[in-house]
């Protein structure tokens, strides 16, 4: 009897939810907003996400003809049958003219809704609105990417204003607002200026009574943004100042970690702050970003499991009002009756807590918390709307988002129970972990992964010295020999890593002879050893990889995140085409026919001869290797002359593999011979037991082993990955928060040494100046400098050539065009070129038309888009390339037409991964299939079709 009754008992929280939906109801609410999104609803997914793409464009068009063109871009004009209506509408120049007026009257009408004012003056009426209700705010400037000092400046003396002259203000800061550019090898310089400035901020709301809240943002940035007001709150000076607040992003796999560590530090601190609880803004982001680096994806994948998370960590605020003040930020209703349930049931008091919504979200529901006495606080973003689009698109998402708890009960109309129920897990598996998997690079945002990286520096960097030996491998077998010179390290060249031996004519002769002996037979050694040798290969990189990464930063002067990815690539090299090879050789292509089967067979080629760079030492040397090695060759690698240690360590933990998995007698079949280009190299290139060269390097040096490999008899197969002269585009629709970064990463990421680096941009004349002065801005937080220490975004360039080089390159880029930005420019310790940028260069200028592989960047005005096209191709390479911008047309039509093998939009033009982006490129740039796709082992075989006629009189076996 009992049990039946406490069942029939309706939970606490469904009844309050059933309150608030009453009093909602009684209001007649929403009807503005509603019908807004219940228009946008009724379109299918793949409408709305257009118009949000639209609505974020549609603040930069400057031309009123482009709103309808861009607009009827962005919808898919067969199935919504407006392409007409656009048609016309362009056409017309009075029709043009309303058209633009009303859809920018939709768009403000929607920033109305969601952003409170232009000014701080027109916000001031909103506090005062507010005011009169009883309800509360807290202010958040809309902003843009940061990505210049002046920015930065503009939005922290903004904050300092308002606190100094709005008295008891409430504020939300972006830490990410204070200083420009913060990425996490910048993250511990970043630090002290963000607590400089953040003390001081707290400094002003302290003597002003005011509050200052601290936004979490992404989730890269929540450690140091969490550290940065911990050591800011600990200082003596705000022994006295609680009126600080921090976020906790519900959605977060470690939200309930982050809520525990903030308690015992409040704890040990004897301190009470806020804790504003959200469930979290960038889901689609985090999950993303995660999925496209292979890292465990950090928010929850099932709605569902947030909102009970939510739930959790409201219980763990309510026992703790001791050390929090928890602000409860929803507009979910069945969030706010658990909130209300807890506290009836705990009895907390109403000052004990505040609920916040933000503004522009349920605006009748804030005001029943606050008639019934409770704290109610309205988030209030104000602002001008290009700085603000990304908000207001992130409103419009959630908004219609089909998970989204106004959606469904405003639009898809779930009764009341149902939308009150408990978060129910549904069985999701959102995980998309299907096929190759790529070694994930480690996330140098974390603060103990900087550490151990760090640590590893401190106690291995001595065991490179001049002690240290880089032997030849010949035929297997380490070597030393007569000749000798040292490996140094470019940021600092008089630091030796090791002493390194030349290989001789002999030495070439006896690789050859050797590999000779056990090539046929390595061919017919099961695929299935070989690829065991490859993938332990890979995983004792995986062991290895601090020990890698510190020879790629010493030898090679790379940055630790750019080390990193080599790594991670090399390892994806080795699992890729083992995966490949089975793949390949274990199934047959070819149609067969009854009486006709057909059958492919691949054999090797002989022995090949890798010749690799020295920007990828280890993924690109160990690319080709790998490669050759699985299809059945023997290989000779010829490392470069600037970076063999690394290459050296990684080819003997191979060689150790095919000896453990395939034999000892295999080791034969790979050779290691250090030298010079022109004595050693120039033999082996014309050897005649040389079948085939796998070459990465310049055009020259291409072009020339190109003709040996010609005039061979038989011919050898050359395969050759070579130079470029890489333009971006920047088309008059683009976002520059993301086209700056981006053209900075591509042209002086790596100081420009890699063969994608972009070292052309072309950006179309309406927005050239801006575009322009941004960048020369922004450039100026591009901190050069010895990549050992984390801080710096790049190190030097290779050597004493390239620095002479490229300082050639400058000085006719001084005498044929105007400098905008230039750095120091010193050999004095290691070969430093800060980035240099220079305008106004003649189209067929030597530095316009030639490689430099250095940070030289050249940047063009196109008067239209087909100008820019015509200069982007207007060179002989045609490796990678890129475009920004925001126009569907503009985006298909240099897709169509640009001369390159690979093209990115909106994105970096750098940064190949192996299964995704294949890489090679067209005209003068590359020779052969491309590297990290599916056809490249094709280049290493020789491929023989056999057809049997299988009819025997009359009947056919098959
Ligand atoms: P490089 O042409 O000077 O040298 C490449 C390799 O060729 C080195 O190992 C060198 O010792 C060897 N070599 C030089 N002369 C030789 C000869 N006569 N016979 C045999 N071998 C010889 O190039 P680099 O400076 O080491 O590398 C930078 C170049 O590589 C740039 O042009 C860059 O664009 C290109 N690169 C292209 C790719 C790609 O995938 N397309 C990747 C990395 C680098």
């Amino acid at each position: 009897m009992e049990g039946n009754k406490l069942k029939t008992i309706e939970p606490r929280e469904i009844a309050i939810g059933k309150e608030l939906f009453a009093f909602l109801e009684k209001k007649k609410s929403f009807t503005d907003l509603k019908n807004v999104f219940l228009q946008l609803s009724t379109f299918d997914q793949k409408l709305q996400t257009q118009l949000f793409k639209f609505v974020d464009v549609l603040p930069s068009l400057k031309h009123k003809d482009s709103v309808a063109k861009i607009l009827s871009e962005y919808i898919d004009e067969s199935k919504f049958k407006v392409g007409f209506l656009v048609d016309f509408v362009s056409h017309l120049p009075i029709v043009r003219d309303v058209f633009k007026t009303s859809i920018e009257q939709l768009v403000a009408f929607l920033a109305r809704t969601f952003i409170c004012g232009k000014n701080i003056e027109e916000a001031k009426q909103t506090i005062a609105k507010l005011k009169k209700k009883n309800q509360f705010y807290t202010l958040d400037i809309l902003g843009e990417v940061v990505l210049t000092q002046k920015e930065a400046d503009f939005y922290y003396n903004k904050y300092i204003d308002l606190l100094q002259n709005i008295q008891e203000l409430n504020i939300s800061v972006k830490l990410s607002a204070l200083v420009p550019q913060i990425n996490k090898n910048n993250f511990e310089e970043k630090k002290l200026v963000l607590k400089h400035r953040l003390a001081n901020l707290f400094r002003i709301a302290k003597k002003n009574s005011a509050t200052v809240n601290v936004d979490t943002e992404h989730y890269e940035t929540k450690e140091l943004f969490f550290a940065v007001t911990k050591e800011v709150l600990q200082d003596p000076e705000f022994n006295d100042f609680d009126n600080v607040g921090i976020v906790i992003q519900a959605y977060l796999k470690d939200s309930k970690k982050d809520f525990l560590t903030w308690l015992s530090w409040l704890k040990l601190h004897q301190k009470k702050i806020t804790i504003r609880l959200v469930k979290g803004a960038y889901w689609d982001y985090e999950q993303a970003h995660a999925l496209q680096k292979n890292w465990a994806v950090p928010v929850f994948e099932d709605k569902a499991l947030t909102d009970l998370n939510y739930e959790n960590l409201v219980d763990l605020a309510l026992n703790n009002t001791e050390y929090f003040r928890p602000a409860f930020a929803s507009h979910n209703i069945r969030s706010l009756a658990y909130i209300l349930k807890v506290v009836e049931a705990k009895q907390i008091s109403k000052n004990d807590f505040e609920i916040q919504m933000l503004y522009g979200m349920l605006d009748d529901l804030k005001d029943y918390f606050s008639q019934k006495g409770f704290c109610l606080r309205v988030y209030l973003p104000y602002g001008e709307l290009l700085p603000g689009m990304s908000y207001l698109v992130r409103r419009l998402l959630e908004n219609t988002a089909n998970d989204s708890f106004l959606k469904q009960g405003f639009i898809d109309k779930k009764s009341k129970e149902e939308l009150l129920q408990a978060p129910s897990i549904k069985k999701t598996n959102l995980q998309i972990k299907r096929g190759f998997q790529n070694s994930p690079e480690i996330d140098f945002s974390l603060e103990k992964n900087r550490n151990k990286f760090k640590n590893y520096l401190n106690t291995n960097l001595e065991k490179l010295n001049a002690e240290r030996i880089c032997a030849l491998i010949v035929a297997g077998k380490m070597q030393e020999s007569f000749e000798s010179f040292f490996t140094i390290n470019p940021a600092k060249h008089d630091q030796v890593l090791a002493k390194v031996f030349k290989a001789n004519i002999e030495d070439c002769d006896l690789a050859i002879k050797e590999a000779k002996k056990v090539q046929k037979d390595w061919q017919d050694v099961d695929l299935k050893k070989k690829v065991m040798a490859f993938r332990e290969t890979a995983q004792e990189l995986e062991r290895q990889r601090l020990f890698f990464n510190m020879l790629l930063v010493s030898e090679a002067g790379k940055a630790w995140q750019e080390a990193d990815a080599e790594v991670c690539e090399a390892i994806d090299f080795l699992n890729y085409y083992a995966d490949s090879a089975l793949e390949t050789f274990n199934t047959n292509k070819l149609r067969s026919l009854p009486g006709e089967r057909n059958t492919n067979r691949y054999s090797a080629l002989g022995l090949s001869l890798v010749i690799s760079p020295w920007n990828f030492p280890l993924a690109i040397m160990l690319g080709m290797t790998s490669a050759s090695l699985i299809c059945g060759n023997a290989v000779i690698v010829k490392p470069s002359s600037q970076t063999p240690l690394v290459a050296y360590e990684a080819l003997m933990i191979l060689l150790n593999n095919i000896s453990k998995y395939c034999g000892s007698k295999y080791k034969a079949v790979l050779s290691f011979l250090p030298g010079s280009g022109a004595v050693i190299g120039d033999y082996l290139i014309n050897h005649k037991d040389i079948a085939c060269i796998a070459f990465t390097g310049s055009n020259e040096t291409g072009m020339h082993i190109n003709e040996a490999a010609i005039k061979a008899r038989p011919v050898k197969r050359f395969i050759a990955e070579m130079g470029g002269k890489n333009p971006i585009i920047v088309e008059r629709t683009a976002d520059l928060d993301e086209a700056i970064p981006g053209v900075i990463y591509s042209a002086f990421g790596y100081s420009g040494q890699k063969c994608s680096a972009c070292s052309r941009v072309i950006i179309e004349e309406e927005i050239y100046e801006d575009f322009k002065t941004r960048l020369v801005e922004a450039i100026a937080e591009v901190k050069y400098g010895d990549p050992l220490n984390f801080e710096f975004y790049s190190g030097p360039v290779i050597d004493q050539n390239a620095f002479k080089n490229i300082n050639l390159y400058i000085d006719l880029a001084k005498k044929y065009g105007d400098v905008i930005a230039e750095g120091i420019n010193s050999n004095e310790k290691g070969f430093f070129i800060e980035p240099i940028i220079v305008e106004n260069l003649a189209a067929d200028a030597i530095v316009t038309q030639e490689e430099i592989f250095g940070p030289l960047l050249a940047i063009y005005k196109a008067k239209d888009l087909d100008d820019a096209l015509k200069l982007a191709n207007n060179t002989e390479y045609g490796l990678t390339a890129g475009l920004f911008s925001r126009s569907p047309e503009a985006i298909e039509y240099i897709s169509n037409n640009i001369e390159a093998g690979n093209f990115y939009i909106n994105r970096p033009c750098t940064g190949a991964i192996v299964s995704r982006q294949a890489f090679g490129g067209h005209k003068n740039s590359s020779i052969g299939l491309k590297a990290g796709g599916p056809n490249y082992l094709l280049n290493f075989v020789l491929e023989k079709t056999i057809t049997e006629n299988t009819m025997r009189r009359g009947f056919a076996d098959d």
